[in-house]
């Protein structure tokens, strides 16, 4: 039996799950960390599974070029070399050969690029792209898209979408079904509502074991997103697990669990501990600020992470100032264990049927701000 999901309840139109995998079972709505290269970077997988993460990700185009798919695979896998049993899911590569790659080349079979590293020559198509995401022995497996631009006119986005719905059909028929794993197709459209309805048509008569929204948190603005959330998500399968990619800011997670997405996975929480950024139950706050150079009390009351069990504001401060990597290696611990709150909050909010005032609360805790 292949990936599933159970729905546990849902409170409007926000769902409870469980996701069942071949590394272990995870509750959704779920925020999945993302380990680029093989790691959460500045994080050990210790320090990641400590702050509540089940479920990460992992990015095949950076894995294919160093230290490659064969590599990965001699090494046992990508659960066994970074040290995470759990579930892994690996995104496909499309998004990166169209925003770091050099000299590609899109045909209507793949892409050919140049490794921005040492300039090799390198190709993906549906079909290499979900064997290399086997080698890596990915939990969840993502079809091969194209990464429509932002803006894009209604042709190029309809151009587009087509293209990767004729791909995604090629990704079904090359992904060897395995006992709890999966493949996720990923529906593409723009914020163009038609183009959506008819990639989650097209999708849903290929039949996946999970469903993705693409494109989006690209420059269209957060009012966009969540209207074409309200456009797709109920045009999705219901009794699969919706993945919003590349979303977001904790307002972006309430609001799109609020419009029945269940999975997601952004940069923004270790990117923002690398640059002192600070995701708090009072707001965002930038550490380098010359305010806490003197505060000796803990960056978020309400966190149970090393950071703000252990070390002053001041401390945290003092690191930035300094460079040292014990900064963002704290920082990054921290905005993790705040995201992993976040959606066990969430959570809990939709088991009880008050995902609407709990997530006013929430809200209205980020604007009062830091009041001590
Ligand atoms: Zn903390």
């Amino acid at each position: 039996m292949t990936l599933s999901w159970t729905h546990l309840t849902s409170d409007g139109a926000a769902r409870l799950g469980r996701v069942h995998t071949a590394h272990g079972d995870v509750e959704t709505p779920v925020f999945m960390p993302v380990g680029t290269a093989g790691t959460v970077r500045a994080m050990t997988a210790d320090a990641v599974r400590s702050t509540g993460a089940r479920l990460i990700l992992g990015n095949t185009f950076h894995l294919m070029l160093r230290p490659g798919a064969d590599r990965v695979e001699q090494l046992g896998g990508l659960h066994r070399m970074m040290d995470w049993p759990g579930p892994i899911l690996t995104d496909s590569g499309g998004f990166q050969v169209f925003s770091l790659a050099a000299l590609r080349t899109l045909d209507g079979d793949g892409v050919t690029f140049r490794s921005p590293h040492d300039g090799s020559p390198h190709r993906l198509t549906p079909e290499s792209s979900v064997g290399i995401q086997r080698q890596l022995d990915a939990t969840i497996t993502m079809a091969f898209d194209e990464c429509t631009p932002f803006p894009a006119t209604w042709d190029e986005a309809g151009k587009s979408m087509e293209l990767s719905m004729r791909w995604a059909a090629r990704c079904r028929a090359a992904f060897v079904p395995r006992p709890g794993y999966g493949l996720f197709g990923i529906n593409q459209g723009s914020v163009f509502a038609d183009l959506r309805a008819r990639s989650a048509e097209a999708l849903a008569a290929i039949g996946f074991e999970g469903y993705a929204i693409g494109g989006l948190a690209v420059g269209e603005g957060q009012d966009k997103m969540f209207e074409v959330l309200e456009g797709v998500v109920p045009r999705l399968p219901a009794d699969r697990p919706r993945y919003l990619m590349g979303v977001g800011t904790p307002d972006d997670l309430l609001g799109a669990v609020a419009r029945g997405v269940d999975m997601f996975d952004c940069v923004i929480p270790t990117r923002a501990g690398r640059t002192a950024r600070a995701y708090t139950s009072a707001g965002v706050f930038n550490l380098r600020n010359a305010r806490f150079a003197g505060q000796d009390r803990p960056l978020d009351e309400a966190c149970p992470c090393p950071l703000c069990a252990r070390h002053s504001r001041a401390y945290l401060h003092h690191l930035f100032r300094c460079e040292e990597m014990l900064g963002p290696m704290l920082l990054t611990w921290h905005n993790l264990q705040y995201y992993q709150d976040l959606m066990a909050g969430i959570r809990a909010a939709i088991a009880t049927g008050r995902l609407d005032a709990h997530a006013a609360a929430v809200r209205a805790r980020w604007s009062q701000g830091d009041t001590q």
